[in-house]
């Protein structure tokens, strides 16, 4: 009763996709006499710099066949589809022979070794090596396989079969995470890959209007785009999201186009912040996901290119690694693709109090190594709502002048007097709760807020 996972099959120029390697491995295996039980997408590491796109791995959970046979076809099927002349992919196979027909999902009775969930989290906020995953695919007895390795022994000095590393973190996945969605990938005719998808824009809109709330990131309305169609070139026609199968199959049944070839659902960690960690400024990871509270530092600005950046500070300043102010700043930055949301993050002012969430890079400028977070979303926890101002007088309503340094502030004409600036309050076009970037810039691991259990009020994008 084997998991059967793949890897690293696609190609950013060739085009291909794991998810339909992986189906055709179901469909082959189901001819040897296996049943699929299960499909799992995982979505790893987005910090990866040597993923294809979006870094995701496929478990298949299979009864009827033997881990053996399971192996076999497996290597064969990702042997004839993966781009292996491309020398950046590098396939891998993992078979692990252990018991799926029970619940691989229960904490206390899953099949999955312990270490190997762990492997899993770890794929999702670490970098690992095909060392470990082969050691550790070892130790428990998993076959694994460096497969049509062209690729991986194209390019000097090149990894072979990396793709063991997702394929393992695919197997440990159902022990590792407890929020599960789902996505309905309907694929195309394989003569047409590289020829524009015609999908029928009305009928899409129409379901995904259907759909919502339960299926989400299926179109972004006010941009006006089909978030589900791809546009690298590969097998997928679309992927329909959401946290109920049968409504994401009703979605991609009633949206019109091009035939589909073949379909599957597959479970995965789409959509659920299992990238996310609580971290504190002054304290995080190169290439890890975090939520991280702060203070808003600086008047957020809009540099060359659209990105918009804004300093946040620690909430408890000078406990960073050096102990000193600067490491406890982080400079968030919503970047151009995120569109309107980069107006939410404009809408901040120093004093703010926030909390972000997003991808943690160590970046070297000129000023040297700069701690940035690239958003994903953030929380207003609380607005300064007033602002320090020069007193007007009571009299004749003019504002007062400096009565001189530390002498509060005086009117020339009535002669009354103010000791100091006085607190005015500022309009702010901002709700406090969560803002999130729009559909169209959604990392897949990224939980839309529609999907709820946020701990303030929520304003999905749509
Ligand atoms: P696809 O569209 O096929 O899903 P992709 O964006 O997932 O493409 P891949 O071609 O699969 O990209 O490349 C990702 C590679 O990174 C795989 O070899 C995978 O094993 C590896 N990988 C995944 N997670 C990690 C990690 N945390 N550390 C190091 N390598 C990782």
């Amino acid at each position: 009763m084997p998991i059967v996972a793949v890897d690293d099959t696609d190609s950013r120029e060739q085009g291909m996709c794991t998810t339909y390697v992986a189906t055709r491995v179901a469909e082959r295996l189901a001819d040897a006499g296996g049943r699929v039980r299960r499909r799992l997408l995982v979505r790893l590491n987005p910090a990866v710099k040597h993923k294809t796109r979006g870094n995701a791995a496929v478990a298949l959970h299979v009864s009827g066949v033997d881990a053996e046979r399971a192996a076999t076809v497996a290597s064969e099927t990702v042997a004839e589809f993966a781009a292996a002349s491309d020398p950046r992919t590098s396939p891998g196979a993992v078979v692990a022979d252990r018991d799926v027909d029970g619940d691989p999902f229960d904490p206390t009775g899953s099949p999955i070794p312990d270490a190997v969930a762990r492997f899993a989290r770890r794929a999702l906020r670490e970098r690992l090596s095909v060392a470990e995953a082969v050691e550790l695919a070892e130790e428990h007895g998993f076959r694994h396989a460096a497969v049509g390795s062209a690729g991986g022994a194209g390019e000097a000095g090149a990894v072979t079969g990396r793709g063991r590393i997702g394929a393992l973190a695919a197997v440990g996945a159902p022990a590792a995470f407890d929020d599960w969605t789902f996505e309905r990938i309907s694929y195309r005719e394989l003569d047409r890959c590289g020829t524009p998808r015609e999908v029928d824009a009305e009928s899409l809109f129409a379901a995904a209007d259907e759909g919502y709330p339960t299926v989400w990131d299926t179109v972004d309305r006010e941009a006006g785009n089909a978030v589900c169609v791809p546009n690298a070139p590969g097998p997928i026609l679309h992927g329909i999201r959401g946290d109920d199968a049968t409504a994401c199959r009703a979605v991609a049944a009633a949206v019109g186009g091009e035939p589909v070839e073949r379909a599957a659902t597959f479970l995965t960690n789409q959509g659920t912040d299992a990238h996310l960690a609580p971290g504190r400024v002054g304290d995080l990871r190169d290439g890890a996901g975090y939520r991280v509270a702060g203070t808003v530092a600086s008047a957020p600005e809009t540099k060359r290119g659209g990105h918009v950046h804004v300093d946040v500070a620690s909430d408890a300043p000078g406990t960073g690694a050096d102990g000193g102010k600067d490491a406890d700043r982080l400079r968030a930055v919503a970047f151009a693709p995120t569109g309107r949301f980069r107006d939410r993050v404009r809408a901040l002012r120093p004093g703010d109090r926030v909390t972000l969430c997003g991808e943690h890079e160590v970046r070297d400028d000129a000023n040297g190594p700069e701690s940035t977070l690239k958003l994903e979303k953030f929380a207003v926890r609380d607005l300064v709502r007033t602002a320090p101002a020069v007193p007007t007088c009571p009299d004749c309503g003019r504002s007062m002048s400096s009565a001189g340094s530390g002498q509060g502030y005086r009117c020339r004409d009535c002669g009354t007097s103010a000791p100091g600036k006085v607190a005015e309050p500022v309009e702010r076009d901002l709700e406090a709760g969560w803002h999130e970037v729009p559909p169209s810039a959604r990392r897949h691991v990224a939980k839309p807020l529609v999907r709820g259990g946020f701990d303030a009020p929520t304003h999905p994008e749509r």
